[in-house]
């Protein structure tokens, strides 16, 4: 008996039928424009080898004007459907189903040559759209078709029409991008002309037996935005224009208000999904921040949705679905919702991987593979760049022993997994103890290796992390200073009025912690309060009239920095802005260009300048340092004075801008090639 028995359930679609309830949302991961058609096959055939039900792909562009960006690929010519059809080929040998997203982008186009509904630039967009007539409209639909019948003879299972998130069709939906006064825009039956007149046509061009799947704004998080009885008029017409399922879009590119990253709730938006459940007849999905096969089952038992659309999960673990379906859910490897590795990659113009799987997108160039010459291989230091070490080089068939001083695995992720918003890094952590259980890895927690107990090895791989560095700030060995391993470790009392020196990574951190009282992504009333988010059937496109309403900070925190900079600026592409928000929320002062003078029971007394000016008093109880950090080497020198040579990995190796991301990815690739 399953855990999950609705989740593994098929679904049949009358002419066709999904093996489970479980659809790969769609990714822009920058594959596809690699042209190398043998990659972004195996990319996909790995997922439909783990299972999964449906996979949608990155999103195709229906013309040049449409494209996301100058160059983005689409079905544009007869070579083109031939290399899809490798990818095809490939995923359903490996019994799998995919179907492909048409993408046309409107005013987020990046180019020149952009269109929308009303010549409205985004604010996301340097570019102002074209306005299109009705010619231009005729075209664009003519697109979009001749793109689902490509795909057809590509050998797709169907296409999914990009219809929210802000895109094209979504800009013809709502006044706040169109102004028209024609047949396309005023009421909205006339708005919504051109998103039914699409997927009547495709329907229409592909015939009765291809999946057409329509990705609905069901809230679009903007001002101005579509009604609920709108989105239900839309559904309803929808499906009556020949759509086979109805997917879920949450918010638009431009909202200020987070969808998808880590300190979004868990399933935050299914009950936008769930409003639309007995509206239609088709199948809905619904989709953002479900990442474990536990909570896509409570959502299908609560009546969210018929189906569940995760994304990302897929990047973090091909195998989901088999390691759901074999009783193994402890050893998915979670999807924290970081960014970090996947859209940050995508908007910097970089291949998509993630940060808990560097495999992922890079299945044919990070081979794990047997080794036929077992080595005995210790790892000190059981932080990420460790443990991903440790694990795949004990899948390789070494033989590993795994030290930490501490008496838990982890690392420094111990200390992320406290901050508010932060609590995916738990099952992290879990997740990497869960796959230690399962290997043959010798653990030796609480024990302190040293060179003469890594003799015997015939590799030895040092993980030993960071420590602290320390500004030299006159006065810090006051009693009114921690560091932020103080802070976080819950090793020391914090006063009401702190000043944290460092606004990097970890000093936002600690500023987060430091003002949240219980943390809103465990609440999810009270998150949706935070960002003020209402019911968009209370409310035009989900925004609440009163705005975000946060609670009171529990401190006042003073951020400090010495750059001249914005402080924040260095943040993740895709979320320093929610980390910037955040803290500006809960009247975080964040000051730039200060030089430290000293600290006494006062305070810390900054000055500003090259010339030290304007002396200046931050009142502080508490004094926190979070002013960066330096490799922790002593283990590694000790073994090379003793004519040992370690393998130095994580931030052992280079502490400057680590992250995770960095250690995971060089743990993962050391073993690989041991
Ligand atoms: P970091 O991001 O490099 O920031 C170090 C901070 O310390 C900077 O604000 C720096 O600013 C300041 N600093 C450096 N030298 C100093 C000195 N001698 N005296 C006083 N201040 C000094 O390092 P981190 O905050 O320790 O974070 C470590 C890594 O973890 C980072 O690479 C980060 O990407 C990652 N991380 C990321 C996140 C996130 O994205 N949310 C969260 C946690 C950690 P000034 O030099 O301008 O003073
Ligand atoms: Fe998820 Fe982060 Fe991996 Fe992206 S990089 S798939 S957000 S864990």
């Amino acid at each position: 008996m399953t855990a999950y028995p609705r989740l593994l359930a098929p679904l049949d679609l009358g002419f066709t039928t999904l093996k489970n309830r479980v659809l790969m949302g769609s990714m822009h991961t920058n594959l596809e424009e690699t042209k190398d058609w043998n990659r972004v096959a195996e990319f996909y055939a790995a997922r439909a080898r783990g299972g999964v039900g449906l996979m949608v792909t990155g999103g195709m562009a229906p013309n040049r004007e449409g494209g996301v960006f100058p160059g983005a690929a689409g079905l544009f010519s007869d070579d083109d459907i031939a290399n899809h059809r490798i990818v095809t080929d490939r995923v359903h040998d490996a019994g799998g189903k995919i179907c492909m997203q048409i993408l046309h982008a409107g005013r987020y186009a990046y180019g020149p040559e952009c269109v929308s509904a009303s010549a409205i630039k985004s604010p996301i967009s340097p570019f102002p759209p074209k306005e299109l007539d009705e010619e231009g409209i005729e075209k664009q639909i003519a697109d979009i078709v001749t793109s689902a019948t490509r795909a057809r003879e590509a050998g797709y299972d169907g296409v999914e029409v990009m219809g929210s998130e802000g895109y094209f069709l979504n800009q013809f939906l709502v006044t706040h991008t169109n102004k028209r006064t024609d047949r396309w825009g005023g009421s909205y039956e006339n708005r919504m002309r051109l998103p039914v007149e699409v997927v009547r046509r495709v329907r229409e061009a592909v015939g009765p037996e291809f999946i057409v799947i329509y990705r609905l704004s069901m809230i679009d998080l903007v001002p101005n935005g579509s009604t609920w009885d709108e989105v239900v008029t839309l559904a309803k017409a929808i499906e009556k224009a020949g759509a086979t399922i109805i997917n879920t879009g949450i918010g638009w590119h431009e909202a200020r208000i987070p969808t998808i990253a880590t300190s979004v709730p868990r399933r935050a938006f299914a009950w936008v999904t769930k409003k639309l459940m007995g509206e239609v007849s088709i199948p809905v999905i619904t989709s953002n921040r479900i990442n474990n096969p536990q909570t896509a089952e409570e959502v299908l038992s609560d009546g969210c949705a018929d189906m569940v659309s995760m994304a990302r999960p897929f990047l973090a673990d091909a195998d989901f679905v088999a390691k759901a379906e074999a009783g193994k859910a402890d050893l998915i490897a979670p999807c924290i919702a970081c960014n970090q590795a996947c859209l940050d990659h995508t908007f910097q113009g970089k291949i998509s991987s993630c940060l808990v799987n560097p495999r992922a997108c890079f299945e044919t160039e990070l081979i794990i593979s047997k080794t036929d010459k077992a080595l005995r291989v210790a790892v000190v230091g059981a932080g990420p760049a460790g443990l991903a070490a440790a694990l795949t080089a004990s899948e390789r068939g070494h033989k590993v022993t795994l030290f930490d001083r501490a008496p838990e695995v982890g690392g420094q992720l111990n200390m992320a997994r406290r901050i508010p918003g932060k609590e995916e890094f738990d099952g992290l952590v879990a997740y990497f103890s869960a796959s230690l259980a399962a290997s043959d890895v010798e653990l030796k927690l609480g024990t302190e290796a040293n060179a003469a107990a890594l003799k015997g090895f015939d590799k030895v791989i040092i993980a030993t992390g960071v420590i602290p560095r320390d500004p030299g700030i006159p006065g810090q060995e006051g009693p009114n200073v921690l560091s932020y391993i103080d802070v976080l470790r819950g090793k020391a009392p914090v006063g009401k009025r702190v000043a944290v020196v460092g606004a990097g990574g970890i000093g936002f951190d600690v500023a987060e912690f430091l003002v949240t009282g219980e943390s809103p992504t465990e609440n999810l009333a009270e998150w949706l309060q935070e960002w003020g988010v209402a019911d968009p059937a209370e409310a035009r496109g989900g925004i609440r009239a009163e705005g975000p309403q946060p609670e009171a900070p529990v401190r006042q925190v003073t951020l400090l920095q010495r750059k001249a900079e914005k402080p924040g600026r260095r943040l993740g592409k895709t979320t320093g802005w929610i980390h910037r928000a955040t803290l500006q929320m809960k009247g975080v002062k964040m000051i730039g260009g200060v030089n430290y003078e000293r600290i006494d029971a006062a305070g810390l007394h900054v000055s500003f300048g090259e010339a030290r000016e304007n002396p200046t008093l931050i009142e502080a109880d508490t004094i926190v340092l979070c002013a960066g950090q330096l490799s922790e080497r002593s283990l590694a020198d000790a073994l090379a004075a003793e004519g040992v040579e370690p393998i130095i990995i994580g931030g052992a190796d280079v502490a400057a801008e680590l992250d995770a991301k960095r250690a995971i990815d060089q743990g993962t690739r050391v073993a690989a090639a041991l």
